[in-house]
């Protein structure tokens, strides 16, 4: 069934809505305008390496092929832990990354460093919490160059390197081209899988027989704006898309949600219902992307020797706490991503419950790959279990430049959040022009103790964070790349955010 959407005049549109970029634009829609002015739902469609020596150069010769020889990083754009029937989706519609966690290891409580693109994307390039490695969405802040690139890492010990990066805010000028032989992004808009697939693809079709290459596929899908595949708006039998009336309708009830006072909950109910089937139909889509590289990886011949990682740079919100989107807060709908290894040395079924964080993903695959960590990068292996069990007693410290926050019927717009997730309970410090705010909440709501409801102490929070090193690295963003964003809906450059 094709979907009809309404225009302006309240008349059918012969389109292809799902096909068709934007529809759900802030431009577009008056709730999702309304986000943009106020919250970061707005943000969605809106919301070095130092030379590293390879281990063989230094080691005689060894007729025995590498344990490793492939390493390929998948990360899925917005995808929250449990949209995956591995990890208890009711409607699964991810055969394949399920498929994936079957054959090697999951791990339950992962934690991504931050609720946005930029801060977490760079810490599972880097290794490092987003006040170490300096892109956390501020002042045009980007990458420090000073800090290791685990890319870079492979590069320096021969390893081919290539990115494929269909989120168009990850652009090479932030720093995350280092590292990369190839580094491919997409120019102005919210490509689909299929482009940087396709691209991925051919790169792997060039490389030589034993030629070790470390491969970084950015899927963007289930990101908004929402365009599912028609094959997975039949599969997730859509409806059609609210007209401008419904969304109208949507907005006035909002706005009286959040301010507390009586409101339309039918209204409320219909769209987030709606946006989550969107959002379950693209995350099949990306299901569907990933068996397309896996079948192109699997015809180069066995995989015996590649080692194959699968996570989410952060989740997404649907008014658990408020909110719609990401880049906002720091609760477990917008932090708990999946974490799925496959590989020579990693567990087959295994399922891991101890909370880890995915930034530890970069060393933990150096090492596994043998491959020499770059000067100023922590060793790390998630795959050991004494090590993750010692890991337990510290905090994992979560980081926000700015995002939004809902307390007492006004939406805040903190300077920063500052969040530890320690014992199942994330304890979030938010500073507010005014004044300095908390929260406490359980990490993992299903998994949590009761008595994990507790707050911690916010002193303690603060006490982490003044720890880290903070680059300096603020120089402004190019013309060109702030003209990109701000076509993009994003508003990060020169200017304070929002
Ligand atoms: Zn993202």
């Amino acid at each position: 069934m094709q979907p009809t959407r309404l225009n302006q005049a309240g008349r059918a549109r012969p389109t292809r809505p799902w096909a068709h970029a934007g529809w759900i634009t802030a431009e577009r829609v008056p709730f999702a305008r309304v986000l943009l002015a106020r919250i970061p739902l707005a943000r969605i469609p809106l919301a070095l390496g130092l030379a590293a020596a390879s281990l063989s150069s230094c080691q005689p010769a060894d007729p025995t092929p590498p344990a490793v020889d492939a390493v390929v990083v998948v990360v899925v754009d917005t995808l929250r832990a449990d949209a995956l029937g591995a990890y208890g989706a009711a409607e699964a519609v991810t055969p394949t990354m399920d498929a994936l966690a079957e054959e090697g290891t999951l791990f339950e409580r992962c934690l991504a460093t931050s609720s946005w693109t930029w801060p977490s994307t760079a810490s599972l390039l880097t290794g490092k919490l987003p006040p170490e490695h300096g892109l956390i969405g501020k002042d045009g802040s980007s990458i420090s160059p000073d800090v290791p690139s685990v890319a870079a890492a492979f590069q320096s010990a021969g390893w081919a390197t290539a990115a494929f990066v269909a989120n168009p805010i990850m652009d090479a000028e932030l720093g995350f081209g280092r590292g990369f032989d190839v580094w491919e992004g997409t120019d102005d808009s919210w490509d689909h899988a299929a482009i940087p697939l396709e691209r991925a693809k051919a790169w792997l079709a060039e490389r030589q027989p034993g030629e070790a290459f470390f491969l970084y596929v950015h899927l963007v899908e289930p990101h908004s704006p929402y365009r599912p595949s028609a094959d997975s708006v039949a599969a997730l039998g859509l409806s059609t898309p609210p007209t401008d009336e419904d969304l109208g309708a949507v907005t006035r009830a909002y706005n009286l949600m959040i301010k507390g006072a009586p409101y339309d909950e039918a209204a409320i109910d219909d769209f987030v219902d709606w946006r989550r089937r969107c959002y379950a139909a693209e995350v099949r889509d990306a299901d569907l992307a990933i068996g397309d590289l896996l079948e192109a990886l699997r015809r180069r011949g066995p995989m015996d020797r590649t080692l194959l990682a699968l996570t989410s740079d952060h989740g997404e919100e649907f008014l658990e706490h408020g909110l719609m989107g990401h880049g906002g807060q720091l609760y477990p709908e917008s932090v708990h991503v999946p974490l799925i290894l496959t590989g020579p040395g990693i567990a087959a079924g295994a399922r891991i419950p101890e909370r880890v964080e995915n930034r530890l993903l970069g060393p933990t695959l150096l090492g596994l790959a043998g491959v020499q960590r770059p000067q100023g990068l922590a060793a790390a292996n998630l795959t050991d279990g004494e090590e993750r069990g010692l890991r337990l007693d510290e905090p994992s410290l979560l980081h926000l430049g700015n995002g939004g926050w809902i307390e007492g019927g006004e939406y805040l717009i903190p300077d920063e959040q500052q969040g530890m997730a320690a014992d199942g309970v994330v304890t979030v410090r938010a500073r507010v022009k005014g004044g300095e705010r908390a929260a406490s909440h359980r990490a993992f709501d299903a998994a949590s103790p009761p008595e994990a409801a507790a707050p911690k102490d916010v002193d303690q929070v603060a006490s982490e964070f003044s720890k880290l090193r903070r680059p300096s690295n603020t120089a402004p963003l190019s013309e060109e790349l702030e003209r990109k964003l701000r076509g993009l809906g994003y508003n990060l450059g020169r200017q304070e955010p929002r």
